[in-house]
């Protein structure tokens, strides 16, 4: 019985892969040395599906960061280093792609389907979505990925090359020609020995790892076919003259793009073949010789191709205004090319589509070509991000992260996870049905996994119904994170007008709170001004969408958003803001206390008793005015439930700090760092209650008798600039309250 021990193909997880093209070796080995390296590494076999589906696995996967999300593929933290990336980027970490879990998870699935079912390849991946929606950069990302692989002895490539020197003569003096199709080097062992070997090879993959089989294939592209016809006919060997020898990333195999503009154009004669090059004809003078002409998909004779790689159509349903989309669907349905009419060549690359929604409607009513169009593609819809953590993440590591460290700007806590990514969520979403009774924020919230204050509903209950919705809508007429929506090239141009506009500032002006660790701090740009004048003159932004961020204009739709989205946002973020001076003004020991105080009386009274034993071990009553005011101050809808949950958590929990001095304070210290529902309550009650006897000596913005303050506030993230503001903001606040 051989072991089944094969299951990934190599696993990195939490590594990168640096690409360096001057550590790459030309190789070159006989049929039989290539046979043995085959058995070790069968994977150097794989087709094209094969090989983006390993590449894409072999940084493993993460746990989603939403609970109804699937996890997330690590390959999107952009793991690969190479010099060949887009947009002058070369280190890892460049792109990070965050909250598209769901369309990653769908390429995947169809990835291994492909890699086991000959039927499933005859398709091609539709990537659907506005623009600037992370389609070509998740393309990109792929494409690294495998360049990643291919570097690695697991993931090599292999094709023959026939040596011709000493009957050079027959061949128009070329005395060597590597398969211009990259022709796997099995195709030419015989039949019988081939099957052989890859009985030898799948029997030792693991049952649950099928997609690794190895396929059996015969094909042999027309150039190899005429040489080996040519020296047949002359008596020579071809065995004899066939060597193996290896594909460099990029340099022979790269991925092939095609867009309906000049540099890159949807040529007929790079898409399905049959140009000259132009070396072979000065030896050959044919024009259709099959030693002559480039056989397609991008791929050439002397230059890198797309074959066991990805070919991207960018914008590919224009092809249909070129009168091609009809005869690339037929190249994908056959996955054959017939060049000139009468050459074959099989097309082993993955390919992907990229269109928007408009474009893709427009063509999938077509009568004949629609249909034919859907049942080729694999649609994956890839909208704007909807989840404000999400964007959030993907801001910081690809934008504002960088400021801070490459200008020294301070970017203030809560600017990007509060304001910003909220922001743009507002801009994408759809407006809930009224019946619902949730605002557009609230959904927001919801979308993020918390729990909205004031709710009129149970959360779960409105969660269904959210799920419910974004269900219901065919692909034409989804418009949720599609019709609306902030593109991320808003947020790439937003570094220099930040920077523009901090210059503005008089130094003087600045020089009074500057944090001398910075050269300035985001707060000093006035959010709302700026981003008010940014919105309303940035071209990438759809009017509607404009609209519904900062326009004031009376409402046209019944379901249009009250608020404008720069309004909530900015409220959020100053609500964010103020909580933490009130924090830092309360101070932690406060809110512990009332945690524990709250924490005791629940479970007593839950228990039927009418008192409890205070921190000193006093006996008092059971303070129930305290534990109403708790729970209503936790904003939900059923404050019962609220505190049969905690005093749960002390009948289960409390025997787990027994060992604790006061095992009650470390249970209600955990509660409060793990449940952000419990932290909320405590914190508001003491916002409302405790914090307006202490504020007295905090109305001053910056002044010596607000350091303790200001320190707490340092710890929590902020700079002496926005602690000195927050101060004023919530002042402000206070004072228009009373
Ligand atoms: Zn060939
Ligand atoms: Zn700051």
């Amino acid at each position: 019985m051989p072991e089944k021990d094969l299951k990934e193909v190599v696993f990195m997880p939490d590594d990168v892969i640096r690409i360096d093209p001057d550590g790459f070796r030309k190789k070159e080995m006989s049929l039989n040395e290539y046979i043995e390296h085959f058995i070790q590494y069968p994977s150097v076999a794989f087709d094209a599906y094969q090989r983006l589906y390993a590449a894409l696995r072999m940084f493993g996967t993460e746990e989603p960061s939403k609970p109804w999300k699937p996890k997330r593929w690590k390959f999107l933290d952009d793991r690969i280093e190479s010099p060949w990336k887009r947009g002058g980027a070369v280190g890892p970490f460049e792109i990070y792609l965050y909250g598209i879990e769901e369309p990653v998870n769908e390429i995947m699935k169809y990835l291994e389907e492909a890699s086991m079912n000959i039927d499933a390849k005859a398709r091609f991946f539709i990537l659907i979505g506005p623009p600037s929606s992370a389609k070509t950069d998740l393309i990109n990302l792929m494409s690294y990925t495998l360049d990643g692989f291919g570097t690695l002895l697991e993931g090599e490539l292999y094709t023959v090359k026939f040596n011709l020197e000493d009957c050079s003569d027959l061949f128009y003096g070329l005395k060597e020609v590597v398969c211009p199709a990259h022709d796997n080097p099995l195709n030419f062992v015989p039949k019988d020995k081939v099957r052989e070997l890859l009985k030898k090879v799948n029997e030792r993959v693991h049952p649950d790892y099928k997609w690794r089989e190895i396929k059996f294939t015969y094909s042999r592209c027309p150039s190899c076919q005429y040489i080996i016809q040519k020296l047949k006919d002359h008596g020579i060997s071809w065995e004899d003259k066939i060597s193996v020898v290896n594909l460099l990333p990029q340099v022979d195999v790269a991925m092939e793009e095609f867009r309906p503009t000049a540099e890159k154009a949807y040529d007929p004669q790079r898409i399905f073949g049959g140009s000259v090059n132009m070396n072979r004809f000065a030896k050959i003078l044919s024009k259709d010789h099959p030693l002559v002409i480039d056989f397609g998909i991008g791929g050439g004779i002397d230059r890198p191709s797309p074959q066991h790689h990805i070919v991207h159509f960018s914008e590919m349903y224009k092809a249909h205004e070129l009168g091609l989309l009809d005869e690339i669907l037929d190249l994908i349905s056959s996955r054959n090319l017939k060049v000139l009419g009468k050459y074959d060549v099989k097309i082993d690359s993955v390919i992907f589509g990229t269109t928007n929604l408009e474009e893709y409607g427009k063509v999938s009513s077509l009568p004949r070509l629609g249909e034919y169009l859907k049942s080729r593609s694999y649609k994956i819809p890839m909208g704007y991000l909807l989840v404000i953590d999400d964007l959030a993440q993907a801001l910081k590591k690809r934008i504002f992260e960088k400021m801070s460290v490459n200008r020294n700007i301070h970017v203030p806590p809560h600017y990007v996870e509060r304001f910003l990514a909220t922001l743009g969520v507002l801009s994408a979403l759809d407006v809930p049905e009224s019946e619902m009774k949730i605002t557009l924020v609230q959904k927001a919230l919801i979308y993020n996994d918390e729990v909205p204050y004031g709710l009129e509903r149970e959360l779960e209950e409105i969660r269904e119904e959210l799920r419910r919705a974004a269900r219901t809508k065919p692909m034409e007429e989804l418009t949720e994170g599609i019709k609306y929506g902030i593109p991320f090239r808003f947020y790439q141009d937003l570094v220099a007008k930040l920077m523009l506009a901090l210059e503005k500032i008089p130094e003087k002006a600045k020089a009074e709170i500057l944090d001398s660790n910075y050269r300035g701090c985001l707060s000093m740009v006035n959010i709302k001004n700026f981003y008010d004048e940014v919105i309303r003159t940035y071209d990438g932004i759809n009017s509607e969408t404009r609209r519904r961020l900062v326009d004031m204009r009376a409402p046209t739709e019944r379901n249009e958003p009250v608020q404008v989205a720069l309004d909530e946002s900015y409220e959020l973020y100053v609500q964010s803001v103020i909580r933490d001076v009130n924090r830092a003004i309360l101070g932690e020991e406060k809110i512990l206390n009332l945690a524990v105080k709250y924490l005791a009386q629940v479970y007593e009274s839950e228990l039927g008793r009418k008192e409890y034993k205070d921190p000193s071990g006093r006996v008092v009553p059971i303070d129930y005015k305290f534990l109403e005011d708790v729970e209503k101050a936790a904003g939900v809808v059923n404050r019962s439930e609220f505190r049969k949950h905690f005093a749960a958590h002390v009948k289960y929990r409390l025997h787990d700090f027994k060992t604790e001095k006061y095992p009650m304070r470390e249970l209600a210290r955990s509660l409060l760092n793990e449940d952000n529902l419990f932290r909320r309550a405590i914190e508001n009650y003491a916002m409302e209650n405790v914090l307006p006897s202490m504020i007295e000596d905090v109305s001053l913005a910056y002044s010596p008798a607000n350091e303790a303050v200001m320190q707490e506030l340092y710890k929590l993230g902020y700079c002496k600039t926005c602690a000195s503001l927050a101060l004023q903001l919530a002042a402000l606040r206070r004072k228009d309250k009373k």
